[in-house]
């Protein structure tokens, strides 16, 4: 096996068992619903568009992800809709993968066997709302949890840079974390998911309640065992933000003002720093003007009560000021859109050569970001790597995690730096490949596959994703 093979398995998928019959068996079934608001999406421009995320990311998955498309999609606006998709695709055979704004980075909604695709962008209703707990059905995007959340004095907790497009439920089934991290957490980390309600795809679906432990199978599954139809998630008390970006003369005078900055009495929402390539390759973040002796950014939102402490760790250093402005959450001037792969975004619209890697930094980031990729020959004026990283909460303990920036040169050179991640103690979260377990911490996690036994017994949702049940299933 080689080290490409190793880091980029491209595991088959299943041969695909439906006909073609099958899908329009599940068109007419759901006619009757269409009278009720259900809507079926048939023209092929549609499904195209739908069958698409953020994939494009990874130059690794744009040709084996690129020829993937569902045959029907389905947009339901009630919880009994989806159960009628559920059964009618369970009655068949065939194929279901669920989709909410398609932001994903890993192809996670994209139907690898083709068949039905259900957009839940339409269940929106909040159902519950109070100032330590939101329910919401799963096709609510997350900037209007958080308006309707203000009313009650309370926020979410975490929430993805695409916090103004993606949906709650892809958040959970797709996402990880985000701003709210570096105080939070990751979404796995227990309390921070308390229930969900899920359907399950079954001929007769059954509509089920599951408590915090229960739901845990379901986090971050990329809907491979169960149609997540209504999630409760805690908050936490709403404060008033503040946005600053400021010029560092180096990542490690960075660091030391953002330790200053996490040790201090300061309630802090997002905190990132960008070493002066990413600077250079990101627009947005060379704002204020000629800094050329400080060419590294600190980015931190932090509370708006704790402006003069942040001013105090400023003042006869080499750091300096460029932006100070109030949180512009849901608005796109906000220094939020700079940051995890917003970055990453940004840096691509002005060079698509760019592409990224994941990774959880050891206690000490320092010899990492010293040594990794340096040995490694890129053309003239074009680093290997990058450096981006997010300050962050990782069991308990402050923490450090990366979302450098990398010159994609091939499989190999990709293989070889996260072989040197690996070597220099890194945590690796793979953007590169489509399976739950590849791209988390590489494991089959049995409770996982045992969810998907029970709530999708025919094995229907989004196959291919789940590997531990792809590799429990018969070879042709
Ligand atoms: P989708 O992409 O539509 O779906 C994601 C996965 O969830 C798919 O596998 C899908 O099948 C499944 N799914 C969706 N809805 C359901 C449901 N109701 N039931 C069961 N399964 C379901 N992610 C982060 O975690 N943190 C970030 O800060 C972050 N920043 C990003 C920045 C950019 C610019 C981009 C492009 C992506 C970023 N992402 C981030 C990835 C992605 O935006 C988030 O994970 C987002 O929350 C996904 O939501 P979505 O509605 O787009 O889900």
């Amino acid at each position: 096996m080689t080290a490409a093979s190793h880091w980029f398995p491209a595991p088959e998928p299943g041969p695909r068992r439906h006909p073609p019959a099958a899908v329009a068996a599940v068109a007419d079934a759901l006619e009757p619903w269409c009278r009720q608001g259900l809507k079926l999406l048939r023209h092929k421009r549609d499904l195209q568009r739908l069958s698409r995320d953020e994939f494009y990311y990874s130059p690794v998955l744009v040709p084996r992800l690129a020829g993937a498309e569902a045959e029907l999609v389905v947009v339901p606006a009630t919880v009994e809709q989806v159960q009628a998709v559920a059964a009618a695709c369970a009655r068949q055979g065939v194929p279901l993968t669920v989709r909410g704004a398609g932001t994903g980075n890993y192809g996670q909604a994209v139907p690898l066997l083709g068949g039905v695709l259900l957009e839940t962008t339409r269940l929106q209703r909040i159902r519950v709302v109070s100032s330590n707990v939101v329910t919401a059905e799963a096709g609510c995007r997350l900037w209007p949890i958080d308006q309707a959340l203000a009313h009650h004095g309370a926020e979410l907790r975490m929430v993805p840079s695409t916090y103004r497009t993606a949906t709650v439920g892809g958040f959970v089934a797709g996402g990880s974390g985000g701003i709210g991290s570096v105080a939070w957490g990751f979404l796995r980390d227990p309390g921070n998911l308390l229930g969900l309600e899920i359907v399950t795809v079954e001929a007769e679906p059954q509509r089920l309640s599951l408590d915090a432990a229960a739901a845990q199978p379901l986090n971050h599954a990329y809907g491979s065992n169960g149609i997540i139809t209504a999630l409760t998630l805690p908050t936490a008390v709403a404060r008033r933000w503040r946005e600053w970006l400021i010029a560092v003369p180096s990542l490690a005078a960075g660091f030391h003002l953002a330790n200053q900055l996490r040790a201090a009495s300061l309630a802090i929402k997002e905190l990132a720093l960008f070493d002066e390539h990413v600077v250079t390759a990101v627009a947005p973040l060379q704002a204020g003007g000629d800094t050329a002796a400080r060419r590294c950014r600190l980015l931190l939102i932090a509370a708006a009560d704790g402006q003069d402490l942040v001013e105090a760790q400023l003042v006869g250093g080499e750091a300096q000021l460029l932006i100070d402005q109030p949180d512009a959450a849901g608005n796109r001037a906000s220094l939020r859109e700079l940051t995890w792969n917003h970055t990453t975004l940004h840096a691509r619209a002005a060079d698509p050569a760019w592409t990224y890697l994941q990774l959880l930094l050891p206690h000490d980031p320092l010899p990492v970001i010293r040594s990794m990729g340096r040995d490694l020959t890129t053309p003239a004026g074009c680093p290997a790597i990058a450096w981006h990283l997010e300050a962050v909460r990782s069991q308990g303990e402050d923490r450090w995690a990366a979302l450098p920036l990398v010159t994609w040169r091939g499989l190999q050179p990709l293989a070889a730096l996260m072989e040197q991640a690996r070597a220099l103690g890194c945590v690796i979260f793979n953007p590169h490949v489509y399976t739950v377990e590849d791209g988390g911490l590489g494991a089959v996690d049995a409770d996982q596959v045992l969810a998907k036994r029970r709530y999708d017994p025919a094995g229907l949702l989004n196959p291919g994703k789940l590997r531990g049940w792809e590799e429990l299933q018969p070879q042709p």
